[in-house]
């Protein structure tokens, strides 16, 4: 197979993994002899804090795998194309697509070839010859894999801008459904726990990310979110992804002939929920049990966890537009942190008494209707907001 085809391979192989825009300042010295801007950097096809698309060559470094975790187009028992990459061509080819300017950074990720060290060892190399070889100083997003040595996740923030272990399933019970092989603490936080020593050290300036598979264990909502909680405050992690599970039989010709896995397609409305509730965590300073109707649930099909959260708490609402404090108006359905900042503005001006002022600067009336006072007035009512309904998971089976 020649490199073009590897690249068709495991370019198309590494569509699981998600990483995403980035802006950071690695400050790692630049100079005539060296090549690459680290300020921008993201995902393939993604958006820079400051509106740019950026692109990612997004690529495996082998899509052979000694593993046979079941929710995965890799595993081992799967029979279809394999491929590896060595170090010395993947750093060629990334090279050279960077410098004709088809890129601007690269994501590596990798099944796990002989052993986890084995591979990541490879998956450094790479980093090692874009670096010292090429003086490449742009952006690197090294994925570690489960299991790998202390010593390796050390090398491989020497030369990443971000590292990150999939972790896949929120506890090591939902673990054990979908990859028996591997051991939650062992092979997947103690990863995490390394990283986040380089991270304290000062490395790595865009952080440690993961990745859930939503879905293919049967988790619930309420289990992504407290795990994702956890790692955001024990763990320093920067950011979670939600993947929908697909099963590979949907992606690949190859699974036509493999054992299936019993798992069926998450919804992607179902990653969009968890999406708007790690964002009202993270930056809304909301409670997790705030976002979840019940305990031990899944989040609303049909309302947003903003929303919720408001229905939650309805004793705090009706709040006043013109004297409400701005954290206050972020608990708003409708309003954002711009609307909510423009209305702080205008009111220090005049008092807001009309709805379509309100649509002007920004929020959406609808949905701020029943949760506002306008100049002492009610605009709506809680009690009109239809209850929601539960999240249905789709059925799940084990094998
Ligand atoms: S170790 Fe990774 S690549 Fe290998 S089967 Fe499991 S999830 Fe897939």
């Amino acid at each position: 197979m020649d490199t073009e085809q590897k690249l068709a391979v495991l370019g198309a192989a590494a569509k699981y993994d998600i990483c995403a825009s980035t802006s950071i300042k690695s400050g790692r010295p630049t100079g005539r002899d060296t090549i690459g801007s680290h300020a921008p950097a993201g995902i393939c096809h993604s958006y820079t804090p400051d509106g740019r698309c950026v692109s990612l060559l997004k690529v495996l470094m082998t899509n052979s795998c000694r593993n046979d975790c079941q929710y995965c187009v890799n595993r081992v028992s799967n029979d279809f194309e394999r491929s590896s990459f060595e170090p010395e061509e993947l750093a060629r080819l990334f090279i050279e697509l960077y410098r004709r300017n088809y890129l601007e950074g690269i994501f590596l990720s990798s099944a796990v070839q002989k052993s986890a060290d084995h591979t990541m060892g490879k998956m450094i190399q790479t980093a090692e010859i874009l670096r010292h070889r090429f003086k490449y100083r742009g952006y690197i997003h090294l994925k570690a894999l489960p299991h790998t040595s202390p010593h390796l996740i050390e090398r491989g923030a020497q030369l990443a801008d971000r590292m990150s272990v999939n972790l896949e399933s929120p506890t090591p019970d939902r673990l054990k459904l979908i990859a028996s092989e591997k051991n939650f603490m062992l092979d997947l936080i103690a990863p995490i726990d390394a990283i986040q020593k380089q991270v304290q050290k000062g490395l790595l300036k865009a952080g440690q990310t993961t990745q859930f598979v939503v879905g293919a264990a049967g988790e619930t909502d309420l289990e992504l979110l407290k795990t994702t909680n956890w790692l955001y405050q024990k763990k320093g992690l920067k950011r979670a992804y939600f993947s929908a599970y697909i099963p590979p039989d949907l992606t690949t010709r190859a699974s036509k002939s493999a054992n299936q896995p019993p798992y069926h397609r998450a919804p992607l409305w179902r990653e969009h929920r968890l999406y708007q509730a790690d964002w009202l965590m993270r930056f809304y300073e909301f409670r997790l049990e705030d976002l979840v109707l019940q305990q031990d649930s899944n989040l609303s099909l049909d309302l947003d966890p903003k929303m919720v959260a408001a229905l939650k708490n309805r004793e705090q609402f009706p709040v006043e537009i013109n004297t409400a404090p701005y954290k206050t108006l972020l608990r708003i359905p409708g309003v954002g942190p711009t609307a909510a900042k423009r209305i702080w503005r205008v009111r220090r001006e005049h008092r807001l008494t009309d709805l379509n002022e309100l649509k002007n600067i920004g929020v959406v009336v609808k949905r701020a209707k029943p949760f506002i006072l306008l100049n002492g007035r009610k605009q709506g009512e809680i009690s009109s907001i239809v209850p929601t309904k539960q999240l249905e998971l789709f059925p799940f089976v084990v094998s």
